[in-house]
C-alpha cells in the first residue's frame, strides 16, 4: 500500500495550480487539489478574463463615436452594465466548467474547500478531514491590498467587488497607479462613468518606460479622466446615497464607488507556513528556489503566492515545469526574462525588455529609435490620439533590448515582437523585414533614424 494518499496535493486551482496538477497526473502521479472559491481562480473568475471583456465593452464608445468619420449614422447608443455582467457571469461559468473538466478528465480528485498545511505530508480539509502526500503544491495566489490605516476602509471596494456592481457608477474614484488601478480607470470612463485616478506618486504606472507612462497620461486627460497625483485619502465617510473621500490636502472628493487597486499580497494568512518554517520574504510570499522548491524540500510553491512575476502565463509555466520535473523526468526551468506585459488601457500598452532607464544602465551605447504618428484610423475617424512605437537597441550588440507600443492593438504587436527578441533579434534583422503594409506594425520595421544615441561614459 502506498505511504501516502497523493504523490502530489495542490493548494490552489488557479492558473499555477491547475496546470501542475494536470500535467503531473499526465505523468501517471495520483493528484489531489483543493480550491476554495471557484475553479479557475483569480485570472479566470476575477482577473484577466472578466476584466478583458469589461475593457472590449468600453472600447465601443470609441467606435461608436469614430464610426460617424466613415459615413456611419447611428442614433444615440445605450450601454446597459446589468446585460454586460449576465454576459460575462455566463461566459466566466462556462470557462470554470472547461477547468472543472479539464482536471476530471486528468483524473485529479478533487476537494472544494480550503486546505491548510498541517504537517510536512500533511494537509487539514476544512471539512476536518486529514489527507497525506508526498509532495505538496501551495499555489494559493494573491488578494488585494487595502489600506489598514484608512478611515473608513470598510467603505471601499477592490477589484473582487468591480466584476460584481449592481449598476455602473455614476461617478467613480479608483485609488493606485499601477494595472489594475489604470486599467479600471479606462473601462469606467468608457463606459460612461465620471472618473478620477487618485495616484499617491507624480506620475502613474512606475517601472514602466517614461515615454508609455506619459503617453497614458495624457491620452487619459483628453479622455476626461482626472487624474489627481501626489495624493492619498486620509479617510473615507458616507454621504447620503455616496461616499465622500478627504485627502491629505484637505480636499474632498464625492463617488458612488471608491476604489482601491493598490497592490495585491500573496494569500498566505492561516496556510500552516509559520509551524513548518517555510520561509517568508517581505510581504509574506513564499521564498522558493528555481525549481519552485521551499526550504521544506518536498514543499513546493508556484505563482502569484511567490510574488515573481504575478501574472497568469508565468503561473501557468512555473507550475507546468514544476510537474514536469517533479514527475515526467523532463527536468526544466523557467527562464523570467523578456517577459512580455501589456496594460490593458484604452490606448493599450504592450511592452517588452527594458525601459529606456534600465537600458542606458546596462548598454553602455543606446540607440534610440522613436515614433509618434496618427494611425490610419484617426484620419477619417478624427480621434486625436497618437500611436507610440520605441525600439532600445544595443548599440554595441545591435541587440533589441526594449519594445515599446502604445495604441491600438500594442499587446497583440508585442507578443510577436517578444519572439524575436527571445531568439536574439537586432535591429538589422528588423530592417530586413519586410513590412506589412497598410499597418501599423510595421513602424517597427521602418524605423531607420536614431532618435537618439547615449554613451554610458558620457553620463
Ligand atoms: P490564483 O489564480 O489567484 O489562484 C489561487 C487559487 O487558490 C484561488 O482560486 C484561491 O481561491 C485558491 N486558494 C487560496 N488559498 C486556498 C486554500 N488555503 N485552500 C484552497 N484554495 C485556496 N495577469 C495577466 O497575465 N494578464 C492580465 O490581463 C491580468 N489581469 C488581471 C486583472 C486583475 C483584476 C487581477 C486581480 C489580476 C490580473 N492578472 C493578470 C494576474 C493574474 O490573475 C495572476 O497572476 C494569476 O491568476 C496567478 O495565478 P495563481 O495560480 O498564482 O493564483
Ligand atoms: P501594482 O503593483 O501594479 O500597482 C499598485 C499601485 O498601488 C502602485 O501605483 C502603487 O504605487 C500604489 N500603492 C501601493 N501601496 C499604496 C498605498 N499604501 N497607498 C496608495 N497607493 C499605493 O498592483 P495592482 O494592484 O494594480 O495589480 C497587482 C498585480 O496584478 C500587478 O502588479 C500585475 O502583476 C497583475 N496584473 C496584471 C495585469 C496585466 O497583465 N494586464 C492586469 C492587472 C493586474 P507606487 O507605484 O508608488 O508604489
Amino acid at each position: 500500500m502506498a505511504e501516502f494518499d497523493f504523490d502530489l496535493f495542490v493548494i490552489g486551482g488557479g492558473s499555477g495550480g491547475v496546470r501542475a496538477a494536470r500535467i503531473a497526473a499526465g505523468h501517471g502521479a495520483r493528484v489531489g487539489l483543493a480550491e476554495e472559491y471557484r475553479f479557475g481562480g483569480t485570472c479566470v473568475i476575477r482577473g484577466c478574463v472578466p476584466k478583458k471583456l469589461m475593457v472590449y465593452a468600453s472600447r465601443y464608445a470609441d467606435a461608436f463615436e469614430d464610426a460617424g468619420g466613415f459615413g456611419w449614422s447611428l442614433e444615440q447608443p445605450t450601454f446597459d452594465w446589468g446585460t454586460l455582467i449576465s454576459a460575462k457571469d455566463k461566459e466566466i461559468g462556462r470557462l470554470e466548467g472547461l477547468y472543472r473538466k479539464g482536471l476530471e478528465t486528468a483524473r485529479v480528485s478533487l476537494f472544494e474547500e480550503r486546505a491548510v498545511l498541517e504537517g510536512r505530508n500533511t494537509l487539514r480539509l476544512s471539512s476536518g478531514r486529514l489527507v497525506t502526500a508526498d509532495k505538496i503544491l501551495i499555489a494559493t495566489g494573491g488578494a488585494p491590498n487595502v489600506d489598514e490605516k484608512l478611515v473608513g476602509r470598510e467603505h471601499v471596494i477592490t477589484s473582487n467587488e468591480a466584476f460584481h456592481l449592481d449598476k455602473l457608477p455614476e461617478r467613480v474614484v479608483v485609488v493606485g497607479g499601477g494595472y489594475i488601478a489604470v486599467e479600471f480607470a479606462g473601462i469606467f470612463a468608457g463606459l460612461g462613468a465620471d472618473t478620477t485616478l487618485v495616484y499617491r506618486g507624480e506620475k502613474i504606472l512606475r517601472g514602466f518606460d517614461e515615454d508609455l507612462r506619459d503617453a497614458v497620461s495624457e491620452a487619459y486627460a483628453k479622455r476626461g479622466i482626472r487624474l489627481v497625483l501626489g495624493q492619498v485619502f486620509a479617510k473615507i465617510e458616507r454621504a447620503g446615497n455616496g461616499l465622500v473621500g478627504q485627502l491629505d490636502n484637505g480636499a474632498h472628493l464625492e463617488a458612488n464607488q471608491i476604489m482601491y487597486a493598490i497592490g495585491r499580497s500573496p494569500n498566505v494568512k492561516g496556510l500552516g507556513l509559520e509551524a513548518l518554517g517555510i520561509e517568508q520574504g517581505w510581504n509574506g510570499h513564499i521564498v522558493v528556489d528555481g525549481e519552485s522548491r521551499t526550504n521544506v524540500d518536498n514543499i513546493f510553491a508556484v505563482g502569484d503566492v511567490c510574488d515573481r512575476f504575478n501574472l497568469t502565463p508565468v503561473a501557468i509555466r512555473e507550475g507546468h515545469a514544476f510537474a514536469d520535473t517533479q514527475f515526467g523526468s523532463k527536468p526544466w526551468r523557467i527562464d523570467h526574462q523578456l517577459i512580455p506585459t501589456a496594460v490593458f488601457s484604452t490606448p493599450e500598452i504592450g511592452t517588452v525588455g527594458l525601459s529606456e532607464h534600465q537600458a542606458s544602465e546596462h548598454c553602455k551605447v543606446l540607440d534610440i529609435y522613436k515614433s509618434s504618428f496618427r494611425p490610419m484610423r484617426a484620419t477619417l475617424s478624427g480621434r486625436d490620439e497618437k500611436m507610440l512605437m520605441k525600439l532600445l537597441v544595443d548599440g554595441e550588440s545591435d541587440k533589441i533590448v526594449g519594445c515599446h507600443v502604445v495604441g491600438d492593438d500594442a499587446a497583440e504587436i508585442v507578443q510577436m515582437a517578444a519572439i524575436a527578441m527571445r531568439m536574439g533579434a537586432k535591429k538589422e534583422d528588423f530592417d530586413r523585414t519586410m513590412a506589412l503594409h497598410p499597418s501599423a506594425a510595421e513602424e517597427l520595421v521602418t524605423m531607420r533614424t536614431k532618435s537618439e544615441t547615449r554613451l554610458q561614459a558620457a553620463r
